[in-house]
């Protein structure tokens, strides 16, 4: 009987995200990628991994308007990420993190004329990166 190590779901998430860094998944993504690289990586599994590390703030999870899916996008440098807002290319889809002082002034304006806070972590602002912007020009 030999005892080979066998890679953690979560680690081989992180791994596989990592090596992609730039570009969002979907959770059927990220499941058709390391499923049969592990035990036990079923859809459940993913799932519930994806949750975590969102939580701990190693991915940004944002809806995707165009695939009607949640994706997903490793960001280990930004711990901080269920406290910022995000910016999102809707052409490649590289996500920035935004500092939330940008918006100091919108967000005391849009309290004080329609009553609400900003969830700065749950936003993502739709534009078109420098790469992007640069095709074709
Ligand atoms: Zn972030
Ligand atoms: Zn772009």
């Amino acid at each position: 009987m030999k005892s080979e190590y066998k890679t953690k779901p979560r680690n081989l998430i992180i791994e596989y995200l990592k090596d992609n860094a730039d570009t969002r998944f979907t959770a059927r993504d990220i499941l058709n990628a390391v499923k049969g690289k592990g035990d036990g990586l079923d859809r459940s599994t993913v799932y519930r991994n994806l949750e975590r590390l969102s939580k701990e703030g190693k991915l940004v999870k944002y809806k995707e308007a165009d695939v009607n899916a949640t994706c997903y996008q490793y960001s280990e440098e930004h711990e901080s990420c269920c406290e910022h807002m995000h910016a999102q290319c809707s052409v490649c889809g590289k996500i920035f993190h935004l500092d939330n002082s940008i918006f100091k002034s919108a967000a005391k304006k849009m309290m004080d004329e329609y009553g609400i806070e900003i969830d700065y972590g749950k936003s993502v602002i739709m534009c078109i990166c420098d790469e992007c912007r640069n095709v074709g020009m």
